[in-house]
Parts: structure tokens; C-alpha cells; sequence
């Protein structure tokens, strides 16, 4: 295995943290990949299993079940979780962690907090995350759900897509107009009378769920709104500088994961009596992608230690995003090359992991937005103020 730039963030206990963790997805994830991803389907087990470990709790709180361990912690979890090149695993666990359940720890009520952060942070109840529409993704301020008060209840009507832990989902993050142009999150029962979900077939991530949900006079207690009323827009925008980040460490570490797997195929397979490691334009196209790489982890890594030291990092995180699942991309595709017909098969991993990276351009924000967000930032000299 190629062996990374030594970086200082991570101390001794980091490194044992990683290597438990590794033994932990060695044993519970990686002999169940291939019947997960043919299933389409994860037992939810795995969740309980993680929360027993305490590896849900790491970036919340003792009080809520929580370890508050520093961000590194956070950041050698996504990493070995984007080492199982399982990436349908992945966004299961980092929507519910990072993206779903990390808004009612930052503006949600106490009693929000017991009733849904507390036992998602023990693996009991799976959370999503509802902000795309048929008609919205991209552009957030013309979602359509809307939320409208009825005596001490809001009553919801719309709908949503793309949503992952949609359909096997406990509870969702869901982001309604509470007015004409104001947005709030409300935190919604998946099993509540009115929802319907309706799975979606995928090109890649084959073992996440991804549902299309609609709300149909949804009645959901006030008690369920998430900060306060109208903010919905400026809690989403201020945490997807987290999911973003969240995003690039598992791209790059994904990106280093599919060099691996490469570099070992190319001293196993030989042609015209040589293994595909001693041709030097294999060698260089591979010298070329580690040192690319390399650069966009300590970019990503910079980018934690900025947000640890409390720095809005909005331009540096839409950057990290940009540059890292673009070159997920590049990677996958120049590997599969050099893995012949067999990069085809379903039976190499690295045919999945082709088609599992095609969607990091695209969810979470797609390309062409966070070019708009740096070019405001860069050009216009846009700056964005923290909301918590
Ligand atoms: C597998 C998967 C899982 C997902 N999980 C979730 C989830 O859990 N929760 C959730 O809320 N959403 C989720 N999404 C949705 C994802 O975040 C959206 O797909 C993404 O934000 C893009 O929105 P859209 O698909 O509506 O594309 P659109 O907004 O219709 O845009 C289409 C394309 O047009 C281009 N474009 C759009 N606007 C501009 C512009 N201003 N300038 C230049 N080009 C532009 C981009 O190339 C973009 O990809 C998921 C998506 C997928 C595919």
C-alpha cells in the first residue's frame, strides 16, 4: 500500500483510533460489500454496531451520548470509511452523522435533542437530510414544500428527491418554506401518516438508499421546528461548508484507496512478458496522480485546521469539494484503464468505484455551483458570516 505523506494533525492516539477502526470495517463491512451492494440494501444493524462502538458520537457532546473528540477523530473516521470503497456505506453514515442529525445538535431544543439526536448517536434511529426537489436541487431558495401552521401543528405538503436514508430513514432533516421566501428545517417521522417513499434505481451507490418522498398534509408538532422559524436557509448554507469538507476527505481518501488497488494489479498482470508496473507510461501516468492527490489532501487537511480554528471557510471548502471529487473522477477513470476488460467486471472493485465517483461532481452541490460560490468570493468579494 502507498504509504502518505507523514502529516502532523494526527498523534499517536489518532493513529490507534485508525487502526481499531480498520479492524472494525474489516470485520463488519468488508465481507458484506458485494451482498449489500447486490441488495441494495444495508441492515441497519450496522448502525447499532457503530453506535455501540461510539464512532456516531465522535463530533457531538458526552451529554448526548457523544465522545467530543477533536475534528481529527472525525477526520480518520470518514477516511477509513472511504478506505472500505464502499461509498454507498459511506453516505449512509456521513448524511446521517455530518449532514442529518448535526443541525439539531447545533440549533435544535433540548427536547429535539433527546427525542432524535440521542438515539441516532446510538445507532437506534437513521436520519436523512430533505433539501432537493423535482424542480430544486441547485438552487435552494426556490424549494417548494411547504410547512404551514395549524393550531400547535405545521402542516407539511411536497416533495422531495434524491434523498438518501430516504426510504429505510427514521426521521428527516426537512427543509420547507414556512413562508413565501422563508425557509425553515422541521425534523419529520418517516413513518408519519402522509409520507409516502418511493426508492430510486441508481447508476452507482448501489447499497445506499435513495428515495423520492412526498408529504401529503403532513401534521408535524411545532415543537418539531429546528432553530427558529425562517432561518431553514441560513442553517442549510452555513452547514454544507461541513458537508463539503465532509465530501472532499472521503474523495481524496477514496481517490488514494482506488491507487492502491491499482498499484497492486499492475505487479500481478503481465503483457509481452512484463507486469504492467515496469511500463513506464503506466509509471508516470500513476506518478502524476499520487503527487496530485497528495496535494489535494494537505489542501483538505488545511482546510480542517482552518475550520478548527473557528475560520469561515466557505471558499476553501467549496474549493476542496471542486478539486478532490473532480479528481476522483480522473482517478477512477485513468485506473480502470490499466485493469483492461477485467476494470469491467462487476467482480473488480474498481468497476464499482468507476461508476460509485461519477456522482461527487454533482450531489452535495455540483461543480458548476461551487465554481460560482469561489468566483463570487475571488472576483466579487462576496464574504459570508457565520450563523451559529
Ligand atoms: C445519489 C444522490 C444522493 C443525494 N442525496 C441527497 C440527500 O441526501 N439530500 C438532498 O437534499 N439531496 C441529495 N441529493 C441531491 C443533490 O444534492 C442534487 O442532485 C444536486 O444539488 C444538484 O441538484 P439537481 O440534481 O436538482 O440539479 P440541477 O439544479 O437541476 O442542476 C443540473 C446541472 O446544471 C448545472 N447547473 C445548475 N445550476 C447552475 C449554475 N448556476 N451555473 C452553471 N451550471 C449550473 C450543473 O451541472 C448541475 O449538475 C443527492 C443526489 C444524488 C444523485
Amino acid at each position: 500500500m502507498y504509504k502518505s505523506m507523514k502529516s502532523q494533525y494526527f498523534n499517536a492516539e489518532h493513529q490507534l483510533f485508525r487502526e481499531s477502526l480498520r479492524q472494525f470495517f474489516d470485520k463488519e463491512v468488508a465481507p458484506y460489500a458485494n451482498e449489500w451492494e447486490e441488495k441494495r440494501q444495508i441492515p441497519k444493524d450496522i448502525m447499532l454496531k457503530m453506535g455501540k462502538q461510539g464512532y456516531l458520537g465522535l463530533n457531538f457532546p458526552e451529554q448526548y451520548g457523544g465522545s467530543n473528540a477533536d475534528l481529527w477523530y472525525s477526520v480518520v473516521f470518514l477516511e477509513e470509511l472511504a478506505r472500505t470503497g464502499l461509498a454507498g456505506f459511506s453516505t449512509m453514515v456521513s448524511v446521517h452523522q455530518f449532514m442529518a442529525i448535526n443541525h439539531i445538535f447545533k440549533a435544535g431544543s433540548a427536547a429535539l435533542k433527546e427525542k432524535y439526536l440521542v438515539p441516532a448517536i446510538r445507532g437506534e434511529k437513521l436520519a436523512a437530510l430533505g433539501i432537493s426537489e423535482p424542480a430544486a436541487g441547485s438552487d435552494v431558495s426556490a424549494l417548494l414544500t411547504k410547512a404551514e401552521r395549524q393550531g400547535d401543528s405545521y402542516l407539511i405538503n411536497g416533495s422531495k428527491t434524491f434523498i438518501s436514508n430516504g426510504t429505510y430513514g427514521d426521521f428527516i432533516t426537512l427543509a420547507c418554506k414556512t413562508s413565501d421566501t422563508a425557509l425553515s428545517l422541521i425534523v419529520v417521522d418517516l413513518d408519519a401518516e402522509g409520507v409516502s417513499r418511493t426508492k430510486l434505481k441508481k447508476m452507482g451507490w448501489h447499497s445506499s438508499d435513495t428515495a423520492e418522498i412526498s408529504f401529503d398534509n403532513v401534521k408535524v408538532p411545532l415543537t418539531n421546528l429546528i432553530g427558529k422559524e425562517g432561518m431553514g436557509f441560513y442553517y442549510l448554507m452555513e452547514s454544507l461548508q461541513l458537508e463539503r469538507l465532509v465530501a472532499a476527505i472521503m474523495a481524496v481518501i477514496g481517490a488514494t484507496h482506488t491507487l492502491d488497488l491499482t498499484v497492486k494489479y499492475l505487479h500481478e498482470r503481465e503483457t509481452f512478458g512484463k507486469t504492467l508496473a515496469k511500463y513506464q507510461v503506466i509509471r508516470h501516468t500513476l506518478a502524476d496522480l499520487f503527487t496530485e492527490v497528495e496535494m489535494a489532501k494537505q489542501m483538505v487537511y488545511n482546510t480542517c485546521w482552518l475550520f478548527t480554528q473557528g475560520e469561515t471557510v466557505v471558499k476553501e471548502c467549496s474549493m476542496a469539494k471542486l478539486y478532490t471529487s473532480e479528481l476522483a473522477n480522473k482517478v477512477a477513470d485513468k485506473c480502470l484503464q490499466y485493469f483492461g476488460g477485467y476494470g469491467y467486471m462487476e467482480d473488480f472493485p474498481i468497476c464499482r468505484i468507476y461508476r460509485d465517483v461519477r456522482v461527487g461532481t454533482i450531489a452535495g452541490g455540483a461543480s458548476e455551483i461551487m465554481r460560482e460560490i469561489i468566483a463570487k468570493i475571488a472576483i466579487d468579494g462576496v464574504s459570508f458570516g457565520k450563523v451559529y
